[in-house]
């Protein structure tokens, strides 16, 4: 897996050349152009290319929180190891904020920190059968009938 740049490495009051900036990171001149392409600002009616530290610093960040939505469903992503992980042994709680949304709670299998996301009970379907999922008691008969709690709820 490809190390993702750190955006603290940026200094925001300075200018970066493509070369530089793929200097900084480590990362290919094409890399840097495909940042630039993707959003990344710059003073785009100027030669060289010049980047502002700011600009790149906010661009890093913006793509570092997308990343973090990449989870698959019944993965959780470890803040930790920076990455999307699946609990360790499919084994996660439930904890419940609300009747449709609560939070997943795991252990991430690679650092044994503690991972949880907000989870919305629609999308219980899709991680059935992939996680074992320990319920408070209160809310067990409403998933082992979920599905057609679910259908009556949510198709208004
Ligand atoms: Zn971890």
């Amino acid at each position: 897996m490809a190390k993702r740049p750190n955006p603290n490495l940026a200094k925001i009051h300075r200018t970066y050349s493509v070369e530089d900036v793929a200097n900084l990171f480590s990362v290919h001149k094409n890399t840097v152009r495909s940042w630039v392409k993707d959003g990344l600002a710059t003073n785009d009616d100027k030669r060289p290319m010049l980047i502002l530290g700011s600009e790149l610093k906010q661009y890093l960040q913006t793509k570092r929180k997308s990343n973090k939505r990449k989870c698959l469903p019944f993965e959780i992503y470890c803040v930790r190891c920076r990455l999307p992980q699946l609990p360790a042994g499919n084994m996660v709680d439930y904890e419940p904020t609300n009747s449709r949304m609560g939070c997943l709670i795991g252990l991430c299998p690679t650092c044994n920190g503690i991972i949880n996301k907000y989870f919305n009970f629609v999308t219980l379907e899709q991680i059935k059968g992939k996680l074992d999922i320990t319920f408070p008691k209160a809310l067990k008969h409403i998933y082992e009938s979920s599905k057609p709690l679910l259908n009556s709820d949510f198709n208004k």
